[in-house]
């Protein structure tokens, strides 16, 4: 018998999973080599393409029924494997493959997706390393298709009735997508990172999971029994039955405690413990997580990132005007009448449409992102404006600005408004009056000019992220340099209390929407600040709002004060922590 062991991952999806391992790893490689006759060659190419249909309607069918399933967006995922099995820049190299080195189509479809793949893996960014994953799970269909042989990896038989831990080199979103719910409790990869499209469904399936586990196929074997701590990033082989016990009885404390906060969640306005009204909304990317904004009890979205509407499409094409009014309209009438916060599109930098740049930009995240990007698309940006000014009247719509830099940008957004909202009235279509528009304080240039754009706008929302990332000069996706990403900076700070002070000056509603507003320790040093209003993923909202309930805002404003005369990260965060731990006992 195995040893007890345990492994340290990136923690993706809060939880506790108990199960047996089923190792889901490629089915062995059946591309065996074989050179072709020079007459074999044509028959060979056909074959392939026939192949390649045949995968293009396979993938096409399971992005219909994961449509039904689990709406658009991920089915978006599918979609676009299917394209890839239609463009020619993915099949041409394999074509000429076959014909140039004369070998089986199996083996050309093996070496030139490894190819591709590594190569995409080679790149530093996460999301390349995901195409990657997209495209070795477009290979493995297509080989199916070539071999029509029966394409099975899941050995589930002999474990009937357990609960299953998935043990993988990598889950690629089809994997992911077809994991069965009712039996899987929890996944463990070796590569991959927070913004993979497994980590993404795992969140949203609530399923805990731990990825980037080193030495985990090495370690982990069929069968073995598994502890998934999706919390802290810890993966148990062979657990002794103590910390099965401790963690099982971690899992249902957690469990009971969730489902209590998520009750009080829903308990009217939420006050701190000395009666200031605050408000703790959501932050969403998909349609379906509407749902989810209600079931957590959420006061409103603080920022819907429109972007995914197009990120979650398959191809270059942007939504309709339509399709787009539609969206919106979904979300302010299923939230109606709490208010929907959309910020335009954010896109650009790392977050996609290279091509809607048009070059290829050394310093992206320095470059035609966000607003600057929707300057030099006119169209694209007046078509989500009119579709956004068509939507207002479903609901509660407040309309966001990322990316801005100084007030130039808000005038020009203004201008641009208001010949969208002409447009939008001549067609008959009521527009209401007065729809808020607030600037994104993301970019030190804006934080340190507030006081200027105050005035200007309705009201303000903080992107810490980016606002981090752009003060202290550390890329937020880049894990070599992640130590240095430090919330509790003081140059941090003394920004966000100098946009603090200057909404109040102009009494102007400011809140905070990047995930600093998700970390207990910096919620009491904002509210300190007098910031009322907090967004974060959904499912973190009654832990947020539970903690408001218990602090007051006159011991919020001395932590506040103490904290932004310190020198240091370290000296903040140490000093917030012994806070926290105070807090807590006096209220316990
Ligand atoms: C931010 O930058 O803090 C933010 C909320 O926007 P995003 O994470 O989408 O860049
Ligand atoms: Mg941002």
């Amino acid at each position: 018998m195995k040893r007890q062991l345990s492994l340290t991952g990136i923690p993706v999806s809060p939880g506790v999973a108990v199960g047996r391992a089923v190792l889901w790893v490629s089915r062995e490689d059946s591309s065996p080599k074989r050179t072709l006759e020079p007459e074999e060659i044509e028959p060979e190419i056909e074959r392939f393409r026939r192949a390649a249909e045949s995968a293009a309607h396979e993938i096409e069918s399971t992005a219909r029924h994961v449509k039904e399933s689990l709406g658009a967006e991920y089915a978006g995922i599918f979609q676009a494997h299917a394209l890839f099995l239609k463009d020619r820049t993915f099949l041409g190299p394999i074509e000429r493959r076959i014909v140039h080195e004369k070998v089986n189509a199996e083996w050309a479809v093996a070496e030139t997706t490894a190819d591709l793949s590594a190569r995409f893996r080679s790149l530093p960014d996460e999301d390349f390393a995901d195409r990657g994953a997209d495209i070795d799970d477009v290979a493995r269909i297509l080989k199916k298709h070539l071999g029509g042989e029966e394409y099975s990896r899941l050995r589930m038989e002999d474990l009937a009735g357990e609960a299953i831990v998935l043990v993988a080199d990598e889950l690629t979103p089809s994997d992911a997508v077809r994991i069965p719910r009712d039996r899987v409790v929890g996944f463990v990869t070796e590569r991959g990172g927070r913004t993979s499209h497994a980590a993404i469904l795992a969140r949203s399936f609530g399923i805990p999971a731990v990825v980037g586990v080193p030495q985990l196929l090495a370690e982990i074997g069929e069968g073995d029994r598994i502890v998934v701590d999706g919390r802290d990033g810890l993966v148990w082989r062979e657990p002794s039955e103590s910390v099965v016990a401790l963690f099982r009885e971690r899992r249902d404390q957690e469990a009971r405690h969730e489902k209590s906060l998520k009750e009080r969640s829903h308990d009217g306005i939420t006050r701190t413990h000395d009666g200031a009204e605050v408000f703790v909304r959501a932050n969403i990317e998909l349609l379906n997580e509407v749902s989810d904004v209600l079931e957590y009890g959420a006061d409103g979205v603080g920022l819907f990132r429109s972007e995914f509407l197009y990120l979650s499409k398959e191809g270059d094409e942007f939504p309709s005007e339509e399709e787009q009014s539609l969206a919106y309209r979904q979300v302010l009438e299923g939230l109606a009448p709490r208010p929907v916060v959309i910020r335009t599109y954010d896109l650009g930098g790392k977050k996609g449409a290279r091509h809607l740049v048009g070059s290829d930009e050394v310093n992206p995240v320095l470059g035609l992102r966000g607003v600057r990007l929707c300057f030099a698309r006119p169209e694209m940006f007046s078509t989500q404006l009119r579709a956004l000014l068509a939507a207002a009247a479903s609901g509660n719509l407040r309309l966001l600005v990322p990316m801005v830099s100084g007030v130039e940008e808000i005038r020009r957004v203004r201008i641009l408004l208001k010949k969208a909202r002409e447009d939008v009235l001549e067609r008959g279509i009521a527009v209401p009056d007065d729809i808020p528009l607030g600037a994104m304080i993301e970019v030190p240039s804006a934080a340190m000019t507030a006081d200027l754009l105050a005035p200007e706008v309705d009201f303000l929302s903080l992107g810490t992220n980016d606002l981090i990332q752009y003060t202290l000069a550390v890329d937020r996706a880049n894990e070599t340099v992640s130590d240095l990403f430090r919330p509790t900076h003081p140059a941090v700070l003394r920004l966000v209390a100098r946009v603090a002070d200057a909404a109040r000056i102009a009494e102007k509603p400011l809140s905070v929407c990047g995930e600093m507003a998700a970390d207990p320790a910096l919620v009491l040093l904002f509210l300190g600040l007098g910031i009322r209003e907090f967004s974060m993923g959904p499912r973190t909202v009654p832990a947020v709002k539970e903690f408001l309930r218990g602090v007051s805002t006159r011991d919020a404003e001395r932590v506040a004060r103490a904290a932004l005369s310190m020198s240091t990260a370290d000296e903040v965060s140490s000093f917030l922590a012994q806070e926290l731990r105070d807090l807590a006992t006096v209220g316990a």
